[in-house]
C-alpha cells in the first residue's frame, strides 16, 4: 500500500476529513461510535447527543425523510453568544451604550423560528426586522409588550406605514428607515393624517466596498439607500417640518456574509462620520444599524474566502465597538445603542437537512472478458492492448488511446458497422482503462493537466432523496456550499468519490460542490452503500435563507420538518412534527383542484368498467390508490 494511503481508519480521519470541527463552531463532532453528535452546553456541562439517534426518534414516530431537523438549543446558543459577546466587548472597553439587536424576518420567515428567536431573545430585548407588510404583522404580533425594536426597511405604502404609526401608539417601536426619498413625503403625510409622530430612521450608501458574493449591496451603485446629497435633502425637509427630532436611526447594509473582518471595519468607521454629522445637524441619534453581513463559517477556513470569515465573533463585536467608540469619542459625542441585523449567523446552525441515498451511478466497468473475444473487432483489440500497457509511465499515452478507440467505436456504431455488444464492450473497457489510470494518479506528486480533472469525470452520482431546488437553493442560485456528510459510519473509511443528485428530474439538481478548505471539491468522499442499511446524510448549516428561497420545482414540496429540544440530562424531546406538503397540498399551490382531479380520473375509470377493462372491484382498489397518492408526502416515501 502507498504510503499515503493510511491503513487504518479512524474517527478521528473522518473529522480531519469533514471538517467537522472547523465549521461546526463546537456544536458538532463525531462520537465513539462514528456518529454525528449536537453539542448543547448546559449549566452542569455539555451534553453530546447522536443526530443519529435523534433521526431515529424522528422516524420512529412515523415521519419519512427528506427531514429538516431543527436543534431549538443551537437557535438559543447563537442569540445568547451574539448578545453576550456584544455585551463582554462594551463592558471591557468601556462603552456607555447598549446593544439591541433584530433578527431579519426574511432569513428564516418560519413561524417556529420566529416564535423562539423572539421568546429566547426576550432577555436581550431582542427585536426584529421587518422588510414587507406581512413581516411587519409578523413583527407586531411576536413583539407586542416588549421594548424591543422593530426596524422597518424595504419599501413602504400608507398601509405600510398606517399599520406602523398606529403600532407605535400600542407602545411598540416600530422604526421606518428611509430607503429613498419617495417614502419621506408619505410617512410625512400619514402622520399627519393620523397625528402620530414617527419614529424614523434613514439607509445611508457607503462608499465602502466589500468582498464576497453579495459585493453589489455596497458602494455608491447599491440599490438601497440614500445618497450624500438626497440625505442633506431629507435633512432639510425634516427641519422644514419641524420633525428632525423624530430621525433616530442611521442604518447601513453593506451586503450579506462579508468574509473580510477589514471591509466590516471600514464600513463602520464611515458610517460613524454620517452619525457624527446628522447628530450636528441636531437630529437627536440615538441608534447606530450597522445592518446584516456577520458570516458564517461554511467551509471552516477561517478565511476571506467567500463562504469563510477571517474573524470571530468576539472579534467582531470588539471591533465594532472600538470603532464606533474612538471614532465618536474623538468628537464628545455620546455613545449610540449598536443595532445589528444579524440573520445567517443567527439561525444557520439550528437546521439540519437530513436525507437518505437512494442509488449511486459509479462509472465502473462491466464484467471484461480477460482477453479480447474470439473474432473481436481490431479497436476492441487495441483498447485491450492499451490496458496491458498502462504503466505509471504510459498513463497519458493509455489515457488517449482509450479516449480514441471509443471514438471510433462509437462513429462506428452510427454508422451501423460495429453492434451494440462490441459498442458496450469498447465502454466497459475505456471505463476499465480510466479506473486504473485514477488508481495510479493518487499516488503520484505532479498529475499531468489533462488527467487532472479524471477523479471528477469518474466520480459516483449518489441520488439522494430531497430537492436541491426546495432545500439547498443557494447552491443552485449562487454556487453556495454547505457542509454535507454522512450521519454514521465515520469509524469507516469512505472510499468513494461522489457527487449528490437529487430527485427532481433536473441536470442542475445535483451537488458537485463541497467544502474543502480553501477551495471547493467537486466531489465528496462517501461510503459504498450497504445492502440492508440507509445510507443517511446532513446537510448543516441550511437554517438561513435556504427554506425561504425554496421553490416547487417538479412539485417537490416543503420536506418534513421536526423540532428537537436536546435536555440536560441527554435525552431529547421532539417537540414539534410539522408534516411537510402532501400531493394535494402543492397541486393546490399550482391551481389544481385535487377534488376535480380525482372526479376526472374517476370518469375515466368508470368508462373502463364500462368497457369491461377493469371490474368494479379494480375500479376500487384504483381509486383508493389516487386518493392515499394525494394524501402523500411528494418525495421518495419507502
Ligand atoms: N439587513 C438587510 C437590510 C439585509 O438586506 C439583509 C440581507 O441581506 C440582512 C440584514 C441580513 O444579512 P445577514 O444574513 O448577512 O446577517
Amino acid at each position: 500500500m502507498h504510503p499515503r494511503v493510511k491503513q487504518n481508519w479512524t474517527i478521528e480521519d473522518s473529522a480531519e476529513l469533514y471538517r467537522i470541527r472547523d465549521w461546526g463552531a463546537s456544536y458538532f463532532d463525531l462520537s465513539d461510535k462514528g456518529e454525528v453528535t449536537v453539542n448543547i452546553k448546559f449549566p452542569s456541562g455539555e451534553v453530546r447527543v447522536s443526530l443519529m439517534d435523534i433521526v431515529q426518534g424522528i422516524t420512529d414516530r412515523g415521519m419519512q425523510m427528506p427531514i429538516l431537523v431543527r436543534i431549538e438549543n443551537l437557535l438559543d446558543a447563537q442569540i445568547a453568544r451574539l448578545n453576550e459577546s456584544f455585551r463582554a466587548a462594551m463592558a471591557r472597553i468601556g462603552y456607555q451604550g447598549k446593544y439591541q439587536g433584530v433578527f431579519p424576518i426574511k432569513v428564516n420567515q418560519q413561524q417556529q423560528a420566529i416564535e423562539e428567536i423572539t421568546k429566547f431573545g426576550a432577555r436581550y430585548n431582542f427585536g426584529l426586522e421587518a422588510g414587507s407588510k406581512p413581516e411587519l404583522i409578523i413583527a407586531l404580533s411576536h413583539l407586542s409588550g416588549s421594548d424591543s425594536l422593530i426596524v422597518c426597511n424595504g419599501y413602504k405604502d400608507e398601509e405600510f406605514i398606517d399599520l406602523g404609526l398606529r403600532a407605535q401608539k400600542l407602545g411598540l417601536r416600530c422604526i421606518f428607515v428611509i430607503e429613498t426619498p419617495a417614502e419621506l413625503p408619505i410617512i410625512l403625510a400619514r402622520s399627519q393624517a393620523l397625528g402620530i409622530r414617527p419614529q424614523l430612521g434613514v439607509r445611508i450608501k457607503l462608499s465602502s466596498k466589500v468582498g464576497g458574493h453579495w459585493n453589489a449591496t455596497s458602494g455608491d451603485r447599491s440599490i438601497f439607500g440614500l445618497s450624500t446629497s438626497q440625505l442633506i435633502e431629507l435633512v432639510d425637509t425634516l427641519k422644514e417640518h419641524d420633525m428632525l427630532d423624530c430621525l433616530q436611526l442611521l442604518h447601513y447594509h453593506l451586503g450579506s456574509q462579508i468574509p473580510n473582518i477589514r471591509d466590516i471595519r471600514a464600513g463602520v468607521l464611515e458610517a460613524c462620520r454620517f452619525y457624527i454629522d446628522l447628530v450636528r445637524e441636531g437630529a437627536p441619534m440615538a441608534y447606530l444599524d450597522l445592518g446584516g453581513g456577520l458570516a458564517v463559517d461554511y467551509t471552516g477556513s477561517q478565511s476571506n474566502h467567500q463562504h469563510s470569515k477571517n474573524y470571530s465573533l468576539d472579534e467582531y463585536c470588539t471591533d465594532l465597538v472600538e470603532v464606533i467608540m474612538g471614532t465618536l469619542d474623538a468628537q464628545g459625542i455620546a455613545h449610540p445603542t449598536i443595532v445589528t441585523e444579524s440573520g445567517r449567523n443567527t439561525v444557520a446552525y439550528y437546521s439540519v437537512l437530513i436525507f437518505n441515498t437512494l442509488d449511486v451511478t459509479s462509472f465502473e466497468a462491466g464484467a471484461i472478458p480477460a482477453q479480447a473475444p474470439e473474432g473481436a473487432h481490431e479497436l476492441i483489440c487495441n483498447l485491450y492492448e492499451a490496458l496491458q500497457n498502462l504503466r505509471p509511465e504510459t498513463l497519458q499515452e493509455c489515457y488517449n488511446d482509450a479516449l480514441y478507440y471509443r471514438d471510433e467505436i462509437r462513429e462506428l456504431f452510427k454508422r451501423g458497422q460495429v453492434t451494440l455488444r462490441t459498442r458496450s464492450l469498447g465502454y466497459d473497457l475505456y471505463l476499465e482503462i480510466l479506473q486504473r489510470i485514477a488508481a495510479q494518479l493518487v499516488k503520484m506528486d505532479r498529475i499531468p493537466t489533462e488527467l487532472e480533472g479524471l477523479r471528477e469525470y469518474l466520480a459516483d452520482i449518489y441520488y439522494c432523496n430531497f430537492s436541491v431546488f426546495q432545500s439547498l437553493p443557494d447552491t443552485w442560485a449562487i454556487d453556495q456550499v454547505f457542509p454535507i456528510l454522512p450521519i454514521h459510519r465515520h469509524d469507516e473509511r469512505p472510499t468513494r468519490e461522489a457527487i449528490i443528485s437529487d430527485i427532481t428530474c433536473d441536470s442542475d439538481g445535483k451537488i458537485d460542490g463541497f467544502i474543502n478548505g480553501h477551495e471547493v471539491r467537486s466531489t465528496l468522499q462517501l461510503h459504498p452503500l450497504k445492502a440492508d442499511e440507509e445510507y443517511i446524510l446532513g446537510a448543516f448549516l441550511v437554517g438561513a435563507y435556504q427554506e425561504t428561497l425554496g421553490d416547487l420545482h417538479n412539485l417537490f414540496g416543503d420536506t418534513n420538518v421536526a423540532s428537537v429540544r436536546i435536555n440536560e440530562d441527554g435525552s431529547f424531546d421532539v417537540v414539534k412534527e410539522i408534516y411537510g406538503d402532501s400531493i394535494a397540498d402543492v397541486l393546490g399551490y399550482v391551481q389544481y383542484n385535487p377534488k376535480a382531479l380525482f372526479e376526472q380520473f374517476r370518469n375515466t375509470a368508470e368508462v373502463a368498467v364500462r368497457q369491461g377493462t377493469i371490474t368494479v372491484p379494480e375500479r376500487q382498489e384504483i381509486l383508493e390508490a389516487f386518493t392515499a397518492s394525494l394524501r402523500g408526502y411528494t418525495y421518495y416515501e419507502k
